[in-house]
């Protein structure tokens, strides 16, 4: 068990007081009990949950919660419950596995509302989840505040709020108190002590596009921490699509701050992953994302930036490299020293055309990409190459698959293999795509993989060889 230092454990113990207040009993209302309680709060939206509990001697076969939200709150995505909606009321009923309750057996379903409302007019199976009465006047004051003082800001927090507000000190035992402030040197990067470093880790999904919200729960990665030896964790926010950061800013912000905060209280490194594809057309949002981040973030070890996860083919003297300079300014007006892993042409491949002409500054290194089934030695020669004019690399995303995320269901070991190897011996650090839920080889998990990890038994696609070469 980790060991925290006292100024964390003190914050901890705050958070466990609070978030145990908050736990609203709701039943029991004969047939089963319903216990609400919210897992994580960012302002602007909460994660909740309801357990339900059979309450009877004999078997049940199935369960059904309902409630209302205040206006201006909803329900954006659940898990292990079927949802339907009508207006403000929210109905949940049993998935086929997670329907049958043994007495005193438990089930639960999670979500994510966005807004600070919290369920009213709780019902389990028909009846008022209270006992006959309206659940809402049986809170207790201590379960009405909308907000706890978690280490999740909101999206709407000043950026002028004092950097030294987060939490700072990383759990002994955690890749960031083992390796501290990381620099670049050479071609890789290299500890407090001036050791080089590998790290190795995964990328989430597209944070619009998950199908649970796997990357911003903190169980998930100190699981993944001890049972993968994950060091480091990407948050690969959207960009460019609907519901991703250009089109709803506030929730992909605060999506993002909550994997930061994570990992400082999980004591891992985080890259922060500007998840674009044509970013150098709105270069400005770029510029002030990175910006406020770097503000209120750049003092932590933790954080790595990534400021363009895959330009497509563009120029890269006339069109990236101006971004990339004008995000760094942003960027280093805040955080002199953090490192910075810069995007390069066709889907972060043409490591060569940056090598080229490197972008001017310190603690830059450069993104490279592969998915073993398309790209074999040939990239590898050309990484090789941009190695030997002295270009630090970190491949953000791998896949044993396809390029395309390995759709025909194809995975490619002998090559991967190939790949992690010649990471290995370059000290090239890397995180695989990606943690979902899906069809391709290259999401990670197994439909039913709870959002809170312990997912030994959910592995799918390219995962046993992603993580046999991280625990390696
Ligand atoms: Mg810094």
């Amino acid at each position: 068990m980790r060991v925290l230092k006292p100024v964390a454990a003190v914050v901890a113990a705050v958070l466990v007081a609070l978030l145990g207040a908050l736990v609203l009993r709701v039943g029991p209302a004969g047939a089963a009990a319903a216990d609400f309680g919210v897992v994580n709060d960012w302002g602007s939206g909460y994660q909740g949950q309801f357990t339900i509990t059979n309450n009877t001697p004999a078997r049940t076969s199935s369960w059904r919660v309902e409630f209302d939200l205040p206006a201006g709150s909803r329900v954006e995505q659940a898990w292990n419950a079927q949802q339907t909606t009508s207006g403000t009321h929210y109905t949940f009923t049993n998935l086929s596995w997670n329907g049958t309750l043994e007495p005193a057996g438990t089930a639960s379903f999670g979500f994510t509302v966005t807004g600070s409302g919290r369920p009213t007019g709780c019902t389990v199976n028909g009846a008022a989840c209270a006992g006959g009465a309206t659940p809402s006047p049986t809170r207790t004051p201590t379960a009405t505040p909308t907000r706890t003082p978690s280490p999740t800001a909101s999206p709407t927090a000043s950026p002028t709020a004092s950097p030294t507000a987060s939490p700072t000190a990383s759990p002994a035992g955690t890749p960031v108190a083992r390796y501290g402030q990381l620099r670049v040197c050479g071609t890789t990067m290299c500890d407090r002590t001036g050791a080089r470093v590998q790290l190795q880790g995964i990328s989430s999904m597209w944070l619009n596009w998950q199908s649970q919200p796997y990357a911003e729960n903190l169980s998930a990665l100190t699981w993944m921490r001890d049972n993968w030896r994950l060091e480091v964790f990407r948050a690969a926010m959207g960009v460019e699509p609907g519901g991703a950061y250009l089109s709803d800013p506030a929730r992909a912000r605060a999506q993002v701050e909550t994997i930061i905060k994570n990992a400082v209280t999980a004591g891992v490194y985080v890259i922060v992953d500007y998840h674009a594809h044509e970013a150098q057309n709105n270069t400005a949002a770029a510029v002030a994302f990175f910006s406020d981040l770097a503000q209120r973030y750049g003092h932590l070890p933790n954080v790595i930036w990534e400021p363009y996860n895959e330009p497509l083919q563009v120029d890269w003297v006339s069109v990236l490299k101006p971004y990339h300079q004008a995000v760094l300014a942003g960027i280093r007006r805040h955080d002199p020293d953090n490192i910075a892993v810069l995007g390069t042409p066709t889907w972060s491949q043409d490591v060569d055309k940056a090598a080229a002409s490197p972008v001017a500054g310190t603690n830059l290194m450069y993104t490279l990409h592969f998915y073993s089934c398309t790209h074999t030695t040939g990239l590898r020669a050309k990484a090789d190459a941009a190695l030997r004019l002295g270009l630090p690399l970190f491949v953000t995303e791998w896949g044993a698959s396809h390029a395309d995320g390995g759709l025909d269901g194809r995975i490619c070991e002998p090559e991967a293999q190939a790949w992690i190897d010649w990471m290995r011996t370059n000290s090239i650090s890397w995180t695989a795509w990606k943690l979902d839920v899906g069809n391709d080889t290259t999401n990670l998990l197994a439909p039913g993989a709870p959002v809170t990890g312990g997912w030994s038994n959910h592995l799918h696609g390219h995962a046993p060889f992603v993580v046999a070469s991280m625990r390696d």
